[in-house]
């Protein structure tokens, strides 16, 4: 496909995978954060990520120098999002917040540019309505690591139009990614499943049923899971599954209602990987 003009807005675990991905498979990309601090780190933690997969010989010399020069970090919205033929948003897990971010991109993009989300479970119809062009709002739910992971779910919206999922599926192929189109209903079809194994690993290690090793050990070789429930939990942050699962309880009921466990730990500052310990220490 031709290279596009992508933003990414949101510049966490996600963002910056998907920063990093698009940068590598040709496309113009602006990585836009409102916090300056979060921007740096994220400058620096996908240059690193650039610099080892070219030492490794992952890329090629000119994809790297190309991924480089293509890169733009950017904290002010308008200069960021005002050429993008497509803009990926990727900041947390609250729908007031990304419903506020799509009317401000609705206002700075040009009027045929594509707006998708990387929500886990929230609805692209819902966030769509609140813009003059429901129709070019679409979900594009990546996964973690965005450079190792090869699923993009593309959710149709009830107003998303065949072009606007056509593009976000070709958009993945560019990518080196595959998409699976998902009807809307909450959570889709990885985080419906995956939470709720994640909130019974949680509630068995409350229960004192084993430890939290010996649960993800059981996972990994009894069901060929490639990883723990709980190491997963710790990798995607404890606060973000918190979101995820108190969405899902919202709009799905009972069966989803998060485990106290996770809540303590958020409540603690624990949230996993991204801030040095979870239910697991990674200090
Ligand atoms: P994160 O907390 O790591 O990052 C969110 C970023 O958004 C932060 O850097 C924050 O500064 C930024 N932000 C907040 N308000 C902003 C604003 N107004 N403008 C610009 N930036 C703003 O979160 P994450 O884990 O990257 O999750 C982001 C989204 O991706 C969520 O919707 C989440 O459900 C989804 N998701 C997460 C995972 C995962 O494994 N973590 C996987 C798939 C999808």
């Amino acid at each position: 496909m031709n290279t596009l003009q992508i933003t990414v807005v949101g510049a966490g675990v996600m963002g910056k995978g998907i920063a990093y991905s698009c940068a590598v498979s040709g496309h113009k990309v602006y990585l836009n954060d409102k916090n300056e601090e979060v921007l740096a780190k994220s400058k620096n933690d996908i240059e690193e990520l650039l610099n080892s997969s070219f030492e490794k010989g992952f890329l090629q010399k000119d994809v790297f120098e190309n991924a480089k020069e293509n890169l733009k970090f950017e904290s002010d919205l308008t200069i960021a999002a005002k050429d993008a033929d497509l803009v990926i948003e990727a900041v947390l897990e609250k729908m007031d917040l990304k419903i506020s971010i799509f009317q401000q991109l609705d206002k700075i993009c040009k009027p045929e540019a594509i707006l998708a989300t990387n929500t886990s479970t929230m609805s692209p119809t819902e966030i769509g309505a609140q813009t003059s062009r429901p129709d070019k709002v679409v979900a594009m739910h990546f996964f973690n690591p965005v450079h190792k992971m090869k699923l993009v779910e593309v959710i149709r919206g009830l107003e998303t139009s065949d072009e606007t999922v056509q593009l976000a599926k070709e958009v993945s192929a560019s990518l080196n990614k595959q998409a699976v189109e998902v009807n809307e209903f909450p959570g889709f079809v990885t985080s419906r499943m995956n939470c709720l194994i994640g909130n019974e690993a949680m509630n068995m290690l409350m229960e004192g049923v084993a430890s939290a090793e010996d649960i993800d050990k059981a996972m990994k070789l009894g069901l060929n899971h490639p990883m723990g429930p709980l190491e997963l939990a710790d990798l995607v942050g404890l606060d973000t599954r918190l979101r995820n699962m108190e969405y899902l309880y919202q709009t799905l009921g009972e069966k989803y209602r998060p485990c106290p466990l996770l809540v303590k730990y958020v409540k603690a500052g624990r949230l996993g990987k991204k801030s040095g310990s979870g239910f697991y220490d990674y200090n």
